[in-house]
């Protein structure tokens, strides 16, 4: 009964872009159609396309920083032998992937700074919040990387140029 009261809603909206978010599996994905295709017979949801809503969050975004193979995260810390530059370039390709997939993050600077972090480490972050503090803590960074300097000057130059962009007051 449920399979047939399925059939009979409408359909997804196409994406012109063919770029989809999945509201329930919390993914983003390119589909020539609006199926999801993370868990075909469980996910019951159409996902939505990005012109039509924007992802509420970038938070989806961390998960390519810590479940998937790191596999960006060790080749970049196998090429990269000095950081200069490479926060701001990262954090404006990072800020280039938000508004392209019409993810909405202007309301939620903390997490967007973290979803960066984690994207950018492929390592669990901590975070310890106080009225006019933010500190990030990046746990076991040299499982991912062979070099932790490099690694958190490229976090720390992208993270401030990320806070100014969202004019963010805190330390
Ligand atoms: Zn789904």
């Amino acid at each position: 009964m449920i399979q047939e009261k399925l059939q009979s809603l409408p359909q997804g909206k196409f994406s012109d872009s063919g770029r989809y978010w999945c509201a329930t599996c919390k993914k983003f994905f390119r589909l020539d159609e609006p199926k999801c295709p993370y868990m075909t017979n469980m996910c019951i949801n159409t996902p939505i396309a990005v012109e039509n809503l924007s992802a509420e969050s970038p938070e989806a975004l961390e998960k390519f920083g810590l479940y998937y193979p790191k596999l960006p995260q060790k080749f970049m810390s196998n090429v990269i032998k000095s950081s200069k530059g490479l926060g701001e370039k990262f954090a404006k390709s990072y800020l280039d992937f938000l508004n392209d997939w019409n993810i909405n993050y202007s309301n939620q600077p903390i997490q967007t700074l973290k979803s960066f972090i984690l994207i950018i480490s492929g390592c669990e972050t901590a975070q310890r919040i106080s009225e006019e503090k933010v500190a990030f803590i990046i746990m076991d960074p040299e499982k991912v990387w062979k070099d932790k300097i490099i690694l958190k000057e490229i976090i720390e130059e992208g993270v401030q140029y990320l806070k100014n962009t969202f004019n963010l007051k805190k330390k």
